[in-house]
């Protein structure tokens, strides 16, 4: 086994050689893990081979089953290390909003956490049992509210005014478990977009406001309804030990509560998600079981079996297990840079190439054939196929040469990235499948997610049935 990538560099221009490699664990089929992204190299290779990636089809999406399995396992097995605590394990739809990923997920055991009427579609779709969802979002209209209640999911409250809502809305058999987000305002991290427990986030109820704890401590005491306090500090670019602070935040508020009611009307607390990723490198860090010794460590007290914990992560499970595999196009020179015109832009990139210093990707170079493309290498832009002179994925990229019908992989992109598409352009959303099995002994097979979109589908989304609606309309001739 050989971490002999050379077509991997690491988002800092780094070369292959410098990205580090933790062939640690196994896979779902028990043979050892190769480095994640030479394991990745043959699911590539037969992709290309396949037709799956190819001149009809130049950019999908895929995503490592077995991958995921295990991320669901060490996610799990971290929690369970402390015994007496039960956990419900959500995973956050809007990381992978694909029913396929959803009933995987689901089969592995994991509830969901949804924040908008498509995702709760698509989680009761892919099989969620109502008890295993949680419904969050700071704009729930009273439509939605009325579902969420007749179906029983769970829903966080993101405010007083949504608090009054549902309590107006629901009926006193509802089995739905009913909490109220708050922000600890601990801070953010180094990416503002990120940061859900600053002192202005629109998320939650802002603890540290003058009058709020007080206000949140009495609406607790007032409805015996009301069971959980829900906290998300996160995610990306966040460090571990301000999440951690935020939700040891949210504990000592519970034990207020608990202690000002005499009773314990907060039975649960939902810790959310937002468990940073690796993007530089293979090495997954921190770890699930990292971040279950921070949680211990700010708030010992949550692991003693005396409140229900549920958790909402999505990246952290998703992004490794992943890659968008894209056609090079055409090459070119401008003003002395080399520029590869490959078919993975902002339309599936979309953070990267609008954010790209807070979102580098590694970039994976392989031949016509799908083989490790093993050339010297140049400094060269990756362009995407999007009309604006921004969409650039890598800017000024140590890789080996590319030519015209090579292919670009894109690494760490299982969540938020190919299954999040942006329509600009009227580019269509790529296709989707996921693999399983390879590259030592099993057999590599492919699965569907989603197709890609036809043309047709692209001219019904923009209005198609309505093409005489405005020119009918009348006015000036
Ligand atoms: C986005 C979100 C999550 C998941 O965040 P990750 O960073 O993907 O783990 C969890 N909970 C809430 C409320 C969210 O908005």
């Amino acid at each position: 086994m050989t971490s002999t990538n050379s077509g991997v560099t690491a988002p800092s221009g780094t070369t292959a050689n410098s990205v580090s490699t933790a062939p640690s664990g196994t896979t779902a089929t028990g043979s050892p893990c190769a480095p994640r992204t030479a394991r990745f190299d043959g699911a590539v290779r037969r992709a290309v081979a396949d037709g799956l990636l190819g001149e009809q089809q130049p950019v999908a999406g895929f995503l490592d089953v077995d991958g995921v399995r295990d991320s669901v396992t060490a996610l799990m097995d971290a929690f369970a290390a402390v015994p007496g605590t039960p956990v419900l394990h959500t995973f956050a739809a809007k990381a992978a909003s694909l029913v396929p990923v959803l009933r995987l997920l689901a089969d592995c055991g994991m509830g969901c956490e949804v924040a908008s009427p498509g995702e709760l579609r698509l989680a009761v779709e892919a099989g969620f049992a109502p008890e295993r969802i949680v419904l969050d979002s700071p704009a729930k209209t009273r439509e939605e509210l009325r579902l969420a209640l007749a179906l029983g999911v769970a829903v966080n409250a993101d405010s007083p005014g949504e608090l009054r809502r549902i309590e107006e809305l629901r009926s006193p058999g509802s089995s739905s478990v009913l909490g109220l987000r708050v922000n600890p305002q601990v801070g953010g991290g180094s990416i503002g977009a990120m940061s859900t427990a600053t002192a202005t986030s629109k998320f939650g109820v802002a603890l540290r406001d003058p009058g709020a704890r007080e206000q949140v401590v009495r609406a607790f005491a007032e409805r015996s309804w009301l069971t959980r306090l829900h906290a998300h500090v996160g995610s990306q670019g966040c460090p571990l030990e301000l999440i951690a602070e935020g939700i040891a935040e949210t504990y000592r508020l519970a034990e207020e509560i608990n202690e000002s009611v005499g009773a314990r009307r907060i039975t649960g607390i939902d810790i959310g998600g937002g468990l940073p990723v690796n993007f530089a490198g293979d090495e997954v860090r921190p770890a699930f079981t990292d971040y279950v010794a921070a949680l211990r460590a700010a708030a010992p007290g949550l692991f003693d079996g005396r409140y229900d914990l549920v958790t909402e992560f999505g990246r952290s499970l998703l992004a490794k297990n992943g890659f968008i595999g894209a056609r090079v196009e055409y090459t070119k020179e401008a003003g002395g840079r080399r520029i590869a015109l490959t078919h993975a832009g902002a339309q599936i990139a979309t953070r990267t190439v609008l954010m790209p210093d807070a979102w580098p990707l590694r970039v994976g170079v392989f031949d016509a054939d799908g083989s490790p493309g093993e050339r010297p290498p140049m400094v060269q832009d990756i362009a995407g196929p999007c009309c604006f002179a921004g969409d650039v994925v890598a800017h000024g990229r140590e890789l080996p040469e590319l030519r015209e019908g090579d292919y670009v992989v894109l690494y760490d992109t299982g969540a938020y990235y190919f299954s999040t598409p942006w329509a600009y352009n009227s580019l269509p959303r790529p296709a989707v499948y996921g693999f399983s099995g390879g590259p030592d002994g099993a057999a590599l097979r492919f699965a569907p997610v989603r197709d890609a979109q036809s043309l047709d589908s692209v001219a019904l989304e923009s209005g198609l049935e309505h093409a005489d609606a405005l020119t009918g309309l009348g006015g000036r001739r």
